[in-house]
């Protein structure tokens, strides 16, 4: 085999890790952002169970309000009657009365029918918090073994490209630039072999003129299908 194929036999090994490494970086924060999402559901989840228990509180609170304001009502009827003499205007009053206890009754009813949500909502709002902070632990925890293995991935890049330099040495500076420009347009496979006369690249069958110039291994042989560089199988 020749030499100069050997040593890109060699770098293309080098560039195809790189490749696959650089491809494995990029997938990163991807990544992250996609665990981020999953505590961000769970701390979402939480707070709409939380959001409504508080909105509970509220709607209970001016219920609460309106009861009160209908007793004081109640209250002043009661004092007015007293003060009353006149049978008509004391049964108008018994009816104000009347009136305002049924109001009172009614507001009740819509107090305990929140009071019944906020108790289906008090075992639901103690799992959200329990979810979320199970999930925000394992997510976190995944995010911090994701950015380590970025970093691993970062100095195992820097180490193999400044080896890479190495690789060149010996090559001709124009064939490294035919390599670089097929690296980048056939998809990362260069220097491929023949096999049964067929060009493991393209898989189309090479001419036995190729095939020819490729055994006597006097210089560089490329496919005349798709232009990758050539070698006997190994
Ligand atoms: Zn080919």
């Amino acid at each position: 085999m020749l030499e100069a194929i050997e040593k890109l036999l060699a770098l293309q090994d080098r560039d195809q890790r790189l490749r696959t490494l650089r491809l494995e970086l990029q997938s990163i924060p991807l990544e992250i952002a996609s665990k981020q999402k999953l505590v961000e559901d769970a701390a979402s989840r939480l707070q709409t169970a939380r959001s409504r228990s508080m909105a509970i509180e509220v709607e209970k609170k001016a219920l609460e309000g309106e009861i009160a304001a209908k007793r004081d009502q109640i209250s002043r009827y009661k004092n007015q009657q007293l003060q009353t003499r006149k049978n008509e205007e004391y049964s108008a009053l018994s009816h104000e009365i009347a009136t305002a206890e049924r109001a009172i009754s009614a507001i009740e009813d819509k107090e305990l029918v929140l009071m019944e949500e906020a108790e289906g909502l008090a075992p639901q709002l103690v799992a959200a918090d329990k979810a979320h902070a199970e999930d925000k632990a394992k997510y976190d925890a995944q995010i911090t073994t994701i950015r380590e293995k970025e970093g691993n991935l970062k100095s195992r890049i820097d180490e193999m490209t400044a080896g890479r330099v190495a690789l060149l040495e010996g090559i001709d500076e124009d064939l490294i630039e035919r390599y670089e420009r097929l690296f980048e347009t056939k998809n990362a496979r260069v220097v491929v072999p023949v096999e049964h006369d067929v060009c493991t690249g393209c898989h189309m069958k090479v001419t036995a003129q190729t095939s020819l110039a490729l055994r006597s291994d006097k210089s560089i042989v490329s496919c005349p299908q798709c232009g990758r560089l050539l070698h006997l199988p190994l």
